[in-house]
């Protein structure tokens, strides 16, 4: 599905919801997360309407290309070297968004897992 209607990052992606962009190229965009856990919290989404990493990579999604913009994003935003990069894949997982993105957290010390 090259576009959702009803997706709300498909509709920030067409530029049809305001969001603080700040990123963008004809393949990727990245803005700020609207409730940000952390002093920097950016998102990266492909623009085409994918639900998850495993759909993007099952549907031949150039992962060397979104991984390229999600650096020069982090660069961009001053965060470069210095970023977590997580992306949640289903609902279980955390997913509440049902299009691709990944969360860039940057900016303070982020607890350590486990
Ligand atoms: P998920 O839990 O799906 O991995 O993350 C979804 C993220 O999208 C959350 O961090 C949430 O704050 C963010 N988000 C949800 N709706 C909007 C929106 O309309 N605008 C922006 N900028 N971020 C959003
Ligand atoms: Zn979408």
């Amino acid at each position: 599905m090259a576009n959702s209607s009803s997706c709300i990052f498909c509709q920030i992606a067409a530029e049809q919801l305001p969001a603080e962009i700040v990123r963008i190229d004809d393949e990727f965009v990245a803005f700020r997360d609207v409730s940000p856990r952390a002093k920097t919290h950016v998102l990266v989404i492909p623009r085409s309407h994918v639900e998850h990493l495993d759909d993007f990579l099952a549907d031949g999604g150039s992962s060397d290309r979104m991984l390229a913009f999600v650096r020069a994003t982090a660069a961009e935003v001053g965060v470069e070297g210095q970023y977590r990069l997580v992306t949640n894949v289903g609902e279980a997982a955390g997913q509440v968004v049902p299009h691709l993105h990944w969360h860039i957290l940057a900016g303070q010390r982020l607890p350590g897992f486990g």
